[in-house]
């Protein structure tokens, strides 16, 4: 079943109120099962909100109206509705004397303009409103094979949210042609979104209107969120699944986690079962990898500690990184993010090591090490390895996607995906 979502309000459209009731249905619905395909936003104007409700319904069973429910002039969503609908508005007496009720229980009188929030358009269902003088509104039709299903709802969020909970969702659960929605996030890191859709293949053709597959980018990699819809759950379950299982087996080493993981939760637990300690040296990031591993709670247990080595004198003197090396190839090099991490590993006294050093940005860049160049260390047991990045980003997300890139390397020589490589 898929639905429209109307919001009404000139506050709406000139940014002074934003606009979460859409947000709020939108997430609402979709949780029911039922397919959002469009939101729109009108000003409070009698005949755009009528049109804008025609052709709503040519695309779409359900709409869901908000705003302009109030006792004032500029509130002509009824009126609107009723002109849709071809139907008179008829004053509803048990309405009105609700609605007067509210004022005398404050000991207020009841203003004749309030008078206009017990108008019904004929036909509809009043849902009543026990936090707010104007009720809402249901219709629901079923004529020539085709269902029309239409609720107003106040604009004010909490009056909203009280009759979709109490009133509007319980009479959309209890509807058939609903469809149950799933979906699962599988965590990349250290590939790009085209890359990974490359390395996907004909994978995709499984991909259609029941079937999808989004590729959500952010600084701990690419997301790839699955979303599957069908009739039922076991349904629905199972085409995520043939999904998923065919996207690992395609990008197997870039996987690092599902859902709520995260990559420094993933290196904290490889590191737990192996029983291995860690030491960080930080150039460039300046405490970042350490900020993300000890964000983690357990991270005690193989964290042992980090140095950010900014200038090259922390580098040589704290790291015992070789000044001639450092005279020759620069700060940010292969052999320097080596013997950085092989550096805080010896002196820190762990199994694992891991370095940064790059060029941050947006000053500092040369053509043969541009602003965003980054190399990556790692020193284990058996020696060092390490990786070359170029990020084009500001300096704080630079920063962000080096961090993940020293994560992501400590990752893959834990699970066996990197090994331990002679310099070149
Ligand atoms: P009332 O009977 O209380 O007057 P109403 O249906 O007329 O309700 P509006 O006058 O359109 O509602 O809006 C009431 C308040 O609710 C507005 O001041 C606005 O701040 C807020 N509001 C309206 N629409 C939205 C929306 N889509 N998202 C968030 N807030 C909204
Ligand atoms: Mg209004």
């Amino acid at each position: 079943m898929n639905a429209e979502v109307l919001t009404v309000g000139d506050e709406l459209l000139i940014g002074q109120v934003v606009n979460t009731n859409a947000a709020w249905i939108g997430e609402q619905l979709h949780q029911a099962g039922i397919e959002v395909v469009r939101m729109t936003t009108l000003g409070d104007d009698e005949d755009a909100i009528r049109a804008a409700l025609d052709e709503a319904f040519r695309h779409a069973t359900l709409v869901i109206v908000t705003g302009g429910l109030g006792p004032t002039h500029d509130d002509v969503t009824r009126q609107a509705v009723a002109a849709c609908f071809g139907v008179p508005l008829v004053f509803d007496e048990a309405v009105y004397a609700q609605i007067c009720d509210r004022f005398v229980q404050r000991g207020r009188t009841v203003p004749e303009s309030n008078r206009a929030q017990a108008l019904i358009p004929e036909g509809f269902t009043v849902l009543p409103n026990p936090v707010g003088t104007a009720p809402g509104l249901w219709y629901a039709e079923e004529a020539g094979g085709r269902r029309r299903l239409l609720a107003v709802l106040p604009g004010v969020p909490f009056e909203m949210r009280v009759l979709m909970e109490h009133e509007v969702l319980p009479r959309l659960r209890a509807l058939d042609g609903r469809r149950v929605i799933l979906h699962k996030t599988l965590l990349t890191t250290g590939i790009g979104e085209s890359h990974l859709q490359e390395k996907l293949g004909d994978a995709v053709s499984l991909l259609g209107p029941d079937l999808r597959l989004a590729y959500l980018p952010g600084t701990s990699g690419v997301r790839l969120r699955l979303t599957a819809r069908a009739a039922d759950e076991p349904a629905a379950r199972a085409r995520l699944e043939q999904l998923e299982a065919v996207l690992r087996a395609r990008i197997a080493p870039y996987l690092f986690g599902e859902d709520g993981d995260t990559l420094e939760g993933v290196v904290g637990a490889l590191l737990r079962e192996r029983g291995l300690t860690l030491a960080v040296a930080e150039s460039c990031t300046g405490g970042y990898v350490c900020h993300r591993l000890t964000n983690v709670s357990g991270a005690s247990g193989y964290v042992t500690g980090g140095i950010v080595a900014y200038s090259n004198r922390v580098k040589i003197e704290v790291l015992g990184v070789d000044p001639a090396v450092l005279d020759e190839h620069g700060a940010v090099s292969e052999v320097v993010a080596r013997q950085m991490a092989a550096g805080v590993r010896t002196r820190l006294g762990t199994d694992v090591g891991v370095a940064t050093t790059g060029i941050m940005g947006p000053t500092g860049g040369t053509p043969e090490k541009p602003v965003g160049t980054v190399w990556v260390g790692y020193a284990g047991a058996h020696g060092t390895d390490a990786t070359l990045h170029r990020f084009a980003h500001d300096r704080r997300t630079n920063k962000a996607l080096a961090s993940t890139a020293a994560l992501n390397l400590i990752r893959l020589h834990l699970i066996g995906q990197r090994r331990i490589r002679p310099e070149g």
